[in-house]
């Protein structure tokens, strides 16, 4: 129909536009020189405008009503039906942003991005105030353009998360925060402690990139579709097919930070390259949201890469890599380190309990900040108080605590939850994998993840955005999202590594 083919036509130009500010973005946070910052929000601003301009093209909106009357649209699983649904989706929403805002959004926030590196690096939060002011400012406009039901922060999550709403959220971290609270202090007044220590050692760069490259060549990343690099903050951009950017961070005297950095965006690399590509730039060809997302980079980086099977196989691997390093350290001493439980300031570096701990502190904040409850100049203080209600500690600094993360920055207010969202997917997930695939330890032990990750594609990459997260996950696991599976999950592990009941 020709209808049909013009608007994908034109929807896939938007994309394709979408996936150059990919990769310009991509270059901002890997190559390009600090002085470049100005320039490149320029560019930026131009591509996020261009792709306005053509995703609110009058034409389209003339194409989905026609298309929305025609045969096409009957069943509502067909790849033409769903591609019409979710264009649809993205359209209103779109039409709905003045082109002037979205691209001051899109210049604003890689200026802070840029300004947010050197306060992060200076301890300096006055130096990010006004940006991070200008920022709220912006995304309180774009929730109003939008429109909501209940909260304003309603229209931002929708960005991320189509169809989740702030109070539905609200209630499953409630559910969530009620049974991790007692587990996390169980845990840490076990008398069994694990040896910290020994995942700060000598551990050579060059030798923990190689490393980690290989553990995620053996999950299933396809490093001919895609590479490696090292950032300030980690993240997976897929370019598009065949092109799927890593990142990661190194210290030279720390192991965990760049190894699960690089499982957990392996994790999102392999969804990236398990879209259908004859379906690029198509709804049918994209994830579903970020929460599923961030289910595929949690299932690698912590459901297999912290477990057991796993490190039977990579363990004698690793004393390999960093000959000497390990002499002294057994597969148990080693299970129970990269699963040490610990408060602890920074959210990436959290283990499994408490970084959901750590959402639901981002979480709160930034609804007060789109409410405007909260001025952006006073989020030290109500950070620093929030955490201490949740961890009992108070920050040292504004860079081990408000200045931490980019996502603010960036305009990703509405993003935090998407992660504490994807450890509850992920959980959920697992659990229907090893239903469905019978004894996946005994895969892992021989290094084989080729089942998992089959699974995977069959049952999340390539459906694309055939269903919305809420579907999608009843679909695939019989049942609503729950914490259930989670805290199942949870409990086990700490029980038999810390011996308690
Ligand atoms: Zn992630």
């Amino acid at each position: 129909m020709e209808a049909y083919d013009e608007l994908i036509q034109r929807f896939k130009e938007t994309r394709l536009l979408e996936s150059i500010g990919g990769l310009v973005g991509w270059d901002e946070r890997t190559y390009m020189p600090p002085r470049g910052s100005a320039h490149r929000a320029e560019q930026m601003a131009l591509l996020a405008k261009l792709c306005h301009q053509k995703l609110t093209d009058r034409r389209i909106g003339e194409l989905l009503i026609k298309l929305e009357q025609s045969p096409l649209v009957k069943d509502d699983e067909s790849v033409q039906a769903v591609n019409i649904r979710e264009i649809r989706r993205v359209y209103d929403r779109a039409v709905k942003l003045p082109e002037s805002l979205v691209e001051e959004l899109a210049r604003v926030t890689t200026r802070a991005q840029n300004v947010w590196q050197e306060a992060r690096k200076d301890n300096d939060f006055a130096a990010f105030a006004p940006w991070l002011e200008k920022v709220v400012h912006l995304k309180r406009q774009e929730a109003q353009a939008i429109g909501f039901k209940e909260s304003p922060y309603d229209a931002l999550l929708d960005e991320y998360e189509p169809g989740a709403t702030a109070s539905e959220i609200t209630k499953v971290f409630a559910e969530l925060r009620k049974d991790l609270v007692p587990l996390v202090q169980e845990v840490t007044s076990a008398k069994k402690k694990p040896r910290k220590d020994i995942l700060s050692r000598d551990y050579a760069l060059d030798r923990q990139h190689l490393f980690g490259q290989s553990a995620a060549a053996a999950i299933g990343f396809d490093f001919t579709s895609g590479r490696l690099d090292t950032t300030v903050h980690p993240f997976c951009s897929g370019i598009g097919p065949g092109d799927c950017r890593l990142t990661t961070r190194f210290h030279p005297r720390e192991f965990n930070q760049g190894f699960f950095g690089i499982l957990h965006e392996a994790g999102h690399g392999i969804y990236d390259q398990g879209l259908d590509a004859d379906h690029f730039g198509t709804p049918m060809g994209s994830a579903v949201s970020l929460g599923i997302h961030e289910s595929q980079s949690r299932l690698w980086e912590n459901q297999v890469g912290r477990g057991r099977p796993f490190w039977e196989h990579f363990f004698p691997r690793l004393k390999q890599s960093f000959p000497g390093t390990m002499d002294d350290v057994s597969l148990d001493d080693w299970l129970f380190a990269i699963n040490n439980v610990e408060r602890s300031f920074i959210r990436v570096e959290a283990d499994e309990a408490n970084y959901n701990m750590h959402i639901i502190v981002r979480f709160e904040l930034e609804q007060a900040l789109i409410r405007g409850d909260l001025n952006p100049r006073d989020v030290p203080g109500a950070w620093n108080e929030k955490f201490r209600q949740s961890f009992e500690l108070t920050p040292p600094s504004d860079a081990q605590g408000c200045l931490q993360d980019i996502h603010w920055s960036m305009g990703g207010l509405g993003y935090f939850p998407t992660y504490t969202l994807g450890n509850l997917y992920a959980a959920q997930l697992m659990e229907q994998a090893r239903k469905d695939l019978g004894n996946l330890d005994d895969d892992f032990r021989r290094g084989d993840f080729a089942g998992l990750k089959t699974w995977l594609n069959d049952n999340v990459h390539r459906r694309g955005q055939k269903y919305r997260p809420r579907e999608l996950c009843r679909r695939i696991t019989g049942r609503p999202l729950s914490h259930g599976p989670l805290l199942k999950y949870l409990r086990q592990k700490y029980a038999e590594l810390y011996e308690i009941r």
